[in-house]
């Protein structure tokens, strides 16, 4: 076993008085002016570098004392984040150019470096003189390199920070791997029983709470142009509140099944499911109760951190290919049909156990050819996934190939 050094975030909650909230919302309208503004520059004059935008910067500092108010280290984050984003638009296929954050609908959030912040007696000091005391719900292993203070839709304050961690690599399971196909009726359907993950339905379970909250809302709402009642606002809070616990409830879930499977499996086969491929079915609201997207990202995240082999599998042909020997069925199986079977030599199993098993042998067969791969987190989280990505399942029929 060795010990391995990684950098991930601890997130804790703050709990920010009437003077730090009022202090944090003043940095927040600054940074967004000059997010807004570093969207205009890209809008205008195409390609700007953080070169360019931070000469922006230290000129506009100079021209407003409202901006000279806040802090510069938050600035200067809030103009490398714009630029992380920019990048990666152009980099990842599908992400569009970073927006304008608005007032009304934008999540504050700021960033401080090491240089700028500082915990003393376990509360939170940043620059400003503003001091918010964090809820330490557990220790932080080191030091932090860099604080993320951020609000969400509950107007709860958190604090996420990076941290080293030393953690001891768990022993790789030889020859143990996993295919995992990604359903609606269950969750996650796996070569092994043991480790599928069922479809769940937190949201389900919380709908008709969550309607009288919105029928409450509708109640309460004013004409356009009037500003919201408190009633009203409280609706929506209560609305909000909902759905925050059955997404909390989602990830928990998640995260855990991630952890029991990468702890289980060197080689993980993954199907390279499109979320957006359910959501145009009738199952939509099913699928989007899964949150399978979000299940699957956790998934290679955590596989590639613990240093498994992680291969994405196309979906394409998975279900119609037969995993004992190979052979592609002429037609495609309808989603009514629950049961595969094989017309060549007879092998009968569960739709998404056959597929399951068939994003296996495709990975395993990629693994056999493709010698040591490197793989990497960070380039993970960038979008650009390290993952090994396989080919469709080889149609073994007709005698091809
Ligand atoms: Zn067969």
């Amino acid at each position: 076993m060795d010990l391995v050094t990684e950098t991930v975030r601890y997130t804790y909650r703050l709990r920010p008085g009437r003077t730090a909230q009022a202090a944090l919302l003043a940095e927040w309208g600054r940074c967004r002016w000059l997010w807004n503004e570093a969207v205009h520059q890209q809008q205008t004059r195409r390609h700007p570098t953080l070169c360019k935008l931070s000469k922006l910067l230290t000129e506009a500092r100079g021209r407003n004392a409202w901006l000279r108010e806040g802090s510069q280290v938050a600035q200067q984050q809030t103009l490398r984040t714009y630029m992380t984003a920019l990048g990666a638009s152009f980099r990842v296929k599908g992400r569009g150019r970073p927006k304008v954050k608005k007032l009304k609908s934008a999540v504050p959030s700021l960033e401080y470096t090491t240089r700028r912040f500082r915990i003393k007696d376990g509360v939170l000091c940043l620059p400003g003189k503003v001091t918010v005391p964090v809820v330490w719900s557990r220790d932080l292993p080191s030091d932090p390199t860099s604080v993320r203070v951020y609000r969400d839709n509950l107007d709860h304050w958190y604090a996420s920070f990076v941290v080293k961690r030393d953690t001891v690599a768990p022993a790789v399971a030889d020859g143990s791997a996993i295919g995992i196909d990604w359903g609606v009726k269950v969750t996650a359907t796996t070569t092994d029983t043991a480790f599928d993950l069922p479809h769940l339905g937190h949201r389900r379970r919380c709908a008709a709470e969550r309607a009288k909250a919105q029928r409450r809302m509708a109640r309460r709402r004013r004409p356009k142009g009037t500003p919201p009642s408190k009633g009203y606002l409280d609706a929506k809070r209560q609305a909000a509140r909902i759905e925050k616990k059955a997404a909390r409830q989602n990830t928990y879930d998640a995260r855990q099944w991630a952890a029991r499977v990468v702890a289980a499996h060197h080689l993980i086969a993954v199907e390279d499911f499109k979320p957006k491929f359910l959501a145009r079915s009738r199952m939509a609201r099913k699928a989007a109760d899964a949150a399978i997207g979000a299940c699957k990202r956790e998934l290679i995240y955590r596989g590639l951190r613990a240093g498994r082999t992680v291969v994405l599998v196309p979906p394409a042909y998975t279900s119609m290919t037969c995993s004992a020997c190979g052979t592609r069925a002429k037609e495609r199986l309808g989603l009514g049909v629950r049961v595969f079977d094989c017309a060549a030599c007879g092998y009968t199993a569960g739709r998404d156990v056959n597929a399951a098993r068939t994003i296996l042998v495709t990975a395993e067969r990629v693994c056999a050819s493709a010698d040591d791969v490197r793989h990497s987190i960070a380039s993970f989280r960038d979008g650009g996934s390290d993952a090994v990505r396989a080919g469709n399942p080889p149609d073994l029929s007709a005698g091809k190939r």
